[in-house]
Formats: structure tokens, C-alpha cells, sequence
């Protein structure tokens, strides 16, 4: 079947095969392969007959479908059973167990795409959404962010848990005031662990 250029009616059409790529949230990149029309009589270059859509549509599913697979054997190496994740989320038996054969639709990625990043929403629905836990399971992990990489050992108890504190006191704050600070919360490079070091230091170990 000839190609029709949609600017000028040419029949004249070049047809090109062009290797594609979109990232997947913790998945392999969809790849395809998408046709490129270029009109040899006034240059028009797209993709004339609509083709692309469903090839690219496609290759998404396929990569989303396996991620979703992906996504629940890195809970179980966290320690989240897929039956676990079921209870917590009160999902029916054997739910997950669908999902990473392939049986999975946008919400259910976007739910595994979010336990997948923030597990602790596990604790959260476990709790009921309780709004207290919900606060307090959000000050846990950005104080455990926070201190990441630092030697705990080289503290004392007392200052531990005072900087601790003082931080996910911060961290309140920030998330309250400001959240584009709370976002930028990160591990510490290694600079920044010394320099919490030497906080750490200054810190009288009667407080806390
Ligand atoms: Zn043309």
C-alpha cells in the first residue's frame, strides 16, 4: 500500500526504521522500533500513517508489566512477602501474585511504583492511616535518611539521641514551612558526614 505525504499528496515517500527508547520506574527501558516517513517532493517528515502509536503503546505495557514483577521481588528482598503486602494494603489474597504474571493496569503500578520508593507506607496502611503514625513514620525515614553513612559508634547515646531529635525536629519544620527543603533531603555525601561528625562532637553528652 503506497504512503501519501499528508502535506502535498506526493506518493513519493522515504521510509525509514528508527530504534526507540522509553525509561520504566524500576524496569527495563520500553525499546521499539518506529517508522520515520519523509516526503521526497516538499520534505514533510513524520509518521504518516499513525503506526507509531500502538508500537510505542505497546512496548510501555510490555516493560510496565515486567517491572511490576521487578518491583515486588526488590520488596521481598526488604523483607515484604508478597503476603504481607497484601494484608497491609488489604488486597485480596494472591493479588500480587497476578500482578507479577503480567495481570497488572495503571493503578496497581502506580500503588507498586509507590511502595516500591516509600515501604514504609506499608506501616501506614497497616495502621490504618492513623495520622499520628502516618507523621511519625515520615519524621522515622527522613531522620534515617538523614543519618545515613553515619558511624554510630562514635557517639555517644546521649548525643545521639539528641541530634536525632533535633532533627526530625527540623525536618518537621521544613516539611511544615517549606516542603521544597524536605525534598531536598538526601543521604550525606561524605563531606556532609564529616561535618555531622563534628556536630556530633560539639554536642555535651549530658543532654538529651
Ligand atoms: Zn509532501
Amino acid at each position: 500500500m503506497a504512503v501519501t505525504c499528508p502535506a502535498c499528496g506526493s506518493e513519493n515517500v522515504k521510509v525509514e526504521k528508527v530504534q526507540g527508547s522509553l525509561p520504566i520506574p524500576y524496569g527495563q527501558p520500553a525499546t521499539f522500533v518506529e517508522t520515520v516517513h519523509t516526503c521526497n517532493d516538499c520534505g514533510t517528515s513524520a509518521d504518516f500513517t499513525g503506526e507509531n502509536e500502538s508500537i510505542v503503546k505497546n512496548a510501555l505495557e510490555e516493560s510496565a508489566a515486567a517491572s511490576a514483577a521487578a518491583m515486588l521481588e526488590d520488596l521481598n528482598k526488604e523483607g515484604i512477602t508478597q503476603a504481607h503486602f497484601e494484608r497491609a494494603l488489604r488486597l485480596p489474597a494472591r493479588t500480587a501474585a497476578r500482578w507479577k504474571d503480567g495481570a497488572v493496569s495503571a493503578a496497581p503500578l502506580a500503588l507498586l511504583r509507590l511502595v516500591r520508593t516509600f515501604p514504609w507506607l506499608l506501616d501506614v496502611s497497616d495502621a490504618n492511616f492513623e495520622p499520628t503514625t502516618a507523621a511519625r513514620a515520615v519524621l522515622r525515614e527522613a531522620a534515617n535518611l538523614f543519618f545515613l553513612g553515619v558511624p554510630r559508634e562514635s557517639v555517644t547515646n546521649a548525643a545521639w539521641v539528641y541530634v536525632r531529635t533535633e532533627t526530625q525536629t527540623v525536618v518537621a519544620a521544613a516539611m511544615e514551612f517549606d516542603p521544597q527543603t524536605a525534598v531536598s533531603i538526601s543521604p550525606p555525601t561524605e563531606s556532609a558526614s564529616v561535618e555531622i561528625h563534628s556536630l556530633f562532637n560539639a554536642i555535651p553528652a549530658t543532654g538529651g
